[in-house]
């Protein structure tokens, strides 16, 4: 299952309009998100006016890339081939340190995943995108 064709395979994001410069970046392995002129709060999945307060003033900052585990679940049985060619893997919620919430892969074995976690991103590619994945930030490491 974990031939080079299966792991070609992984399914492809679908595209909001409102995110296209977010793909862009990840092409470039740069983690975006949009923050309000108006309000100042960071602003993600991407939109075209603020979810804080209406304001069609957004624009796209780079993202430090670090964050906590907010929530998570390992997924032991993956529910199509190339994600059981992986399995057991880790999803859920990082609260990055811009603010904002983002639903990701976390890497690492299943029992060294926990709440609070600081947690950074890197880069993968699946198919024909790159897609950001985090890892648990070990001690000593520097961002
Ligand atoms: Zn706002």
């Amino acid at each position: 299952m974990t031939d080079a064709k299966v792991l070609n395979d992984w399914p492809q994001p679908y595209r909001l309009m409102d995110a296209q410069p977010y793909w862009e970046a990840l092409a470039d392995e740069q983690l975006t998100f949009q923050r309000c002129a108006d309000c100042e709060q960071a602003v993600w999945p991407a939109h075209s006016v603020c979810t804080h307060c209406g304001s069609a003033g957004l624009s796209w900052e780079q993202s430090s890339g670090r964050g906590t585990i907010y929530s998570y679940s390992t997924i032991l049985r993956g529910p199509t081939p190339v994600w059981s060619a992986i399995a057991p893997y880790t999803v859920g919620f990082v609260q990055m340190d811009e603010g904002y919430f983002l639903f990701t892969q976390i890497e690492g074995e299943p029992d060294g995943i926990e709440i609070g976690k600081e947690v950074s991103a890197r880069f993968v590619q699946r198919g024909e995108q790159k897609l950001p994945v985090f890892a648990l930030v070990t001690s000593g490491e520097e961002g």
